[in-house]
């Protein structure tokens, strides 16, 4: 291979990096500059160029021409300034970055599988360059964030799911697929929009959809086997609950709205409990937003509840409280509820208004699921404030302009007294004279490890149990200090540790039910994670 070649290569280049003999033995004289840099110094120098960007969405242009160019550097980049850069390859300038997708598009990254394709995915499947698959991460654009139908533009969602799975969760490069499945879409503006880069047509659903998505799940299943990893994202939940309860049972699939979403709010919830005190089942929760998140979180905290009491689900789930956008969730509804509503009609007079929710039902955690902003309203803050001591408060749409409420909201309306998490970042509040650190319940303290853990042992389906020990893990590792600052989840500089510590517990799981496949069990679990987790420093090329 010739030294240009080698350069252009993002897999193998390593720009000033090489060193004076891989210069010699590479036919890389003269193309390259006379200094050599370390690694470390290229990082430092990328830092450098993007704080000098002032818009977001160039920071995230960067750092794809930085992931096209130089593989290993930009994992370096990403796993040292974890949260700094978290929020520009996800939650939520990957938001904006997807809506305006087709204008700043250059280089196709992922696969792409459209109408067009059908009857020939597993041809496509084959065009792809790597052949050992461990995890896609696949959407069909219809719910990206709270932004909803962004069509063939989700794909910015794989692809910086899948950086975080080799950044925080160390799988490898090579084995990440991100797939975006266009089957049209329902967003007019992105119809009549010249640079749109997807189908111009109106979404498919039905018979038509479920088999373009069947040729796809026997596809992957065929070309990478059993132990690959299916992880669906940001699907619309019509179609969400659906594909995790048909595929269940015979793929590896996940879906992170749904399940790793639940793992990371009930681990918040779990440590919020040591500063809130109580047992689960002595809390009450309301829920704004009752679908893939809400009703997935609503789900895990019940069953954790009936575990940890012996309480038959039914009863936990009595405990839980939803609202959509029709108000809360009630038994005279049940008939035209969807049906992964229908586990959380209780008895009560109807409510349409969530404040009058909070004070009928009394709630001690408020979560807010809803992707719509602003729904945490003054008043609903204040008559969370008024009935607890020190009321949870959890806004998670994304992006930012989605949240319930922020966390200057929070804090200020419950005069300092909420424990409140995001799901997109907020800065630190300054409230009456106390610095407020607002906890990210970020799914990515799950997924990563949650991955790693299924892949290390083999493991060939997902089982609720796994989620519960992820969670458990999560929450061990805030400590008291942590807790001290009125932390809920650790802080993100540690994540690869505690992906470590979560792949283990998950593999653990895995093998206690007999669903892990790679014998035998190791004896270390979290050292055997640590092995197996994808380093980005140089090799050198002799
Ligand atoms: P989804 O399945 O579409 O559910 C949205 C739910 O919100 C539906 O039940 C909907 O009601 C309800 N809703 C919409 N507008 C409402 C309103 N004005 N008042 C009350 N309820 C309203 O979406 P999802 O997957 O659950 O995601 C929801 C949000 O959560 C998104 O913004 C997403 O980014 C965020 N999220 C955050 C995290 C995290 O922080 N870790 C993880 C996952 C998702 P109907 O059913 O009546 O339509
Ligand atoms: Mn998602």
């Amino acid at each position: 291979a010739s030294g240009y070649s080698l350069l252009r290569d993002p897999h193998h280049n390593k720009g000033l990096a090489f060193n004076e003999k891989e210069r010699d033995a590479h036919y890389l004289r003269g193309l390259l500059p006379p200094t050599v840099i370390s690694q470390e110094l290229q990082v430092k120098k990328l830092m450098h160029m993007l704080r000098g960007y002032q818009v977001p969405l160039q920071k995230y242009m960067a750092m794809m021409d930085f992931q096209e160019t130089n593989e290993r550097l930009f994992y370096k980049l990403l796993i040292d300034n974890v949260e700094e850069l978290l929020p520009v390859v996800y939650t939520p300038t990957v938001g904006e970055a997807c809506q305006k997708y087709g204008s700043i598009f250059l280089r196709p990254q992922g696969l792409f599988i459209s109408l067009k394709e059908k009857g020939k995915i597993l041809e496509v499947l084959r065009n792809w360059p790597e052949k050992n698959i461990q995890v896609i991460v696949v959407t069909d654009g219809e719910r990206i964030l709270g932004l909803g139908d962004l069509g063939c533009q989700g794909m910015g969602i794989p692809i910086g799911k899948l950086s975080l799975y080799t950044a925080l969760g160390g799988v490898r490069p090579s084995a990440c697929l991100p797939i975006t499945i266009d089957v049209g879409t329902n967003n007019e503006w992105l119809l009549n929009d010249e640079f749109y880069i997807g189908l111009r047509q109106r979404r498919a659903t039905g018979q038509e959809y479920a088999e373009l998505l069947h040729e796809f799940m026997t596809a992957v299943k065929k070309n990478y086997g059993e132990k690959v990893l299916i992880q669906f994202e940001d699907f619309a939940n019509h179609n969400a609950f659906d594909l995790l309860e048909k595929y269940g049972t015979t793929h590896l699939v996940f879906n992170d709205d749904i399940q790793g979403t639940a793992s990371v709010v009930l681990a918040g919830v779990v440590a919020a409990l040591k500063l809130v005190g109580g047992n689960l089942a002595d809390h009450k929760f309301l829920f704004l937003g009752a679908g893939e998140a809400g009703t997935g979180i609503a789900g895990l905290i019940a069953l954790e509840i009936s575990k940890q009491t012996n309480m038959p689900l039914e009863e936990a789930r009595k405990r839980i409280w939803l609202v959509d956008s029709k108000g809360l969730i009630v038994k005279s509804r049940l008939e035209s509820l969807q049906h992964f509503k229908k586990p959380w009609a209780h008895d009560h007079e109807p409510i349409k208004e969530l404040v009058d929710a909070v004070n009928g039902i009394k709630p001690t955690v408020l979560i807010g699921t809803s992707g719509v902003g602003r729904t945490f309203t003054k008043e609903v803050v204040e008559a969370m404030a008024a009935l607890n001591k020190k009321p949870v408060i959890f806004a998670l749409s994304n992006p930012t302009s989605q949240s319930e409420c922020t966390a200057e909201e929070a804090y200020t309306w419950s005069k300092g007294r909420a424990i409140f998490a995001s799901g997109s970042p907020f800065d630190p509040v300054e409230y009456d004279g106390k610095v407020f650190v607002p906890g990210q319940a970020n799914n990515a303290y799950i997924f990563p490890g949650f991955g790693l853990g299924l892949i290390m042992s083999g493991t060939i389906r997902v089982h609720d149990d796994m989620l519960l020990a992820a969670s458990e893990a999560l929450a061990a590792q805030v400590t008291q200090e942590n807790f001290d600052k009125g932390l809920i989840y650790p802080p993100f500089k540690n994540i690869r540790k505690i992906s470590a510590q979560i792949a283990a517990k998950v593999a653990a799981k895995a093998y206690d039910l007999g669903l892990a496949t790679c014998l035998p069990q190791p004896k270390d679990l979290v050292k055997h994670a640590e092995k197996c987790m994808y380093n980005p420093a140089y090799r050198s090329y002799r």
